[in-house]
């Protein structure tokens, strides 16, 4: 259904510069993030009359709750959506309305020169006769999340004016520093009180995500022996080229450029060094837990070959994990991942639960003991100046935590 306030919302959320800074040392990252958290979301929800609405400083979380209407006890469900926006210009963004859109045409990003076009980015053509918005061609639109950041209230705002929807006690979050991923780090379970959540976070209506990589990070630093080149034979050890060659020992195709579906990586982020000392830094991504271990141990084991022909440790490894696939956490919890199926069906969408490759909030949430599967909010080609969103998906996303909050109540008479 249409509900007229969703888009007046989401327009004033994303001229808000909300983005975060991941070389910031303050919490939450940015000023600017918690004053969009505090003067703008917290101030909206007080106006609706939510209950409960305060900022958790701990977590850097706008927590709101809308009480349950029903006298039974149901497990309480969350919902969260991320304030900040990604590593993209966020000043001045001026968000265009594109309504009823043909289908085909190329969309231009305000009077850019650059557009949107159905060829590049085949999405489009899904959305005939719907509304698209944009953002003008120097800034990203920031949907992702105020997408999902708009449908929390929206759909608060729906319940609390429709009683006659039966739902148990549902609290909503806003949380801080999703896209430099250190924001789930700092949230509040116990505080939060839900049972189960779902962060409002993905692409397009039906995606629904609970299968995410299983991650962790590694660093080498390289101690070379730095003599001069003429008199280097047999003497000199260069870091650069020790480097090099444990990257050369790496598959040569297991990496982001030559993957996808379900298959994992090693990833060269960094490289820096002098003949005298090198540093490397790489992520490692697998669907399987026991793949993640696999390609941590062959990292081991090349490090170690190396450092015993040299006959010294010369190749120092750090390594640690981010975060592991959801997936098999939530294989406990399968009737949280069915709630969201049955709403989905009951709204009329093909379910689309192909894996995310990467991690999201609910990655960490869910070992941190709130499962927390992603359902869609209306993001199309995020983080950057071709992102949009398409109303009618929005509503979409809305209809369907109402169709959750009322199974949940009924699913447990
Ligand atoms: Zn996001």
């Amino acid at each position: 259904m249409e509900y007229p306030n969703l888009l007046p919302r989401f327009l004033k959320y994303v001229q808000v510069n909300s983005r975060s800074d991941e070389h910031s040392t303050r919490f939450p990252s940015t000023e600017r993030e918690e004053d969009f958290q505090k003067q703008v979301i917290m101030k909206d929800l007080q106006e609706l009359g939510l209950s409960d609405v305060h900022y958790n400083q701990k977590s850097g979380c706008v927590i709101a709750e809308i009480p349950a209407n029903i006298t039974k006890n149901v497990p309480v469900m969350g919902f969260l959506a991320h304030s900040d926006t990604a590593d993209f210009n966020s000043e001045n963004v001026k968000p265009q309305i594109h309504e009823n859109y043909d289908g085909h045409s190329k969309i231009q990003l305000g009077d850019s020169e650059f557009y949107l076009d159905p060829e590049v980015f085949p999405h489009l053509k899904n959305y005939q006769g719907q509304t698209i918005i944009t953002a003008s061609g120097d800034t990203l639109l920031g949907g992702d999340d105020k997408c999902g950041v708009s449908e929390l209230v929206t759909f608060a705002e729906y319940l609390l004016a429709h009683p006659e929807i039966k739902h148990g006690k549902i609290r909503l979050a806003f949380t801080p520093d999703e896209e430099i991923g250190t924001g789930a780090e700092h949230f509040d379970v116990p505080e939060f009180g839900a049972d189960f959540a779902f962060t409002v976070d993905g692409e397009a209506p039906g995606k629904l995500d609970w299968g995410t990589f299983s991650a962790a990070q590694f660093s080498l630093d390289i101690q070379g022996v730095n003599v001069h080149p003429a008199v280097a034979k047999g003497q000199m050890i260069n870091a650069v080229q020790v480097g090099i060659n444990f990257q050369n020992q790496l598959p040569q195709d297991e990496v982001p450029e030559e993957t996808d579906g379900k298959q994992g990586f090693y990833h060269l982020m960094n490289f820096t060094g002098t003949v005298d000392n090198a540093h490397l830094d790489y992520i490692i991504r697998d669907f399987e837990r026991d793949g993640l271990e696999k390609r941590k141990d062959l990292v081991k084991s090349l490090v170690a070959k190396m450092n015993e022909e040299f006959g010294t440790e010369r190749i120092k490894l750090k390594m640690w994990d981010q975060y592991y696939n959801m997936a098999d956490e939530l294989a406990k919890h399968m009737d949280i991942v069915n709630l969201a199926r049955e709403a989905y069906k009951a709204e009329g969408l093909t379910i689309d639960e192909d894996p995310v490759r990467g991690g999201t909030d609910g990655s960490q949430l869910t070992y941190m003991g709130l499962p927390c599967p992603n359902l869609f909010a209306g993001e199309e080609n995020m983080h950057g100046r071709y992102e949009y969103t398409v109303l009618e998906s929005m509503y979409k996303a809305v209809d369907v935590m109402v169709k959750m909050a009322e199974l949940n109540a009924a699913s447990h008479q």
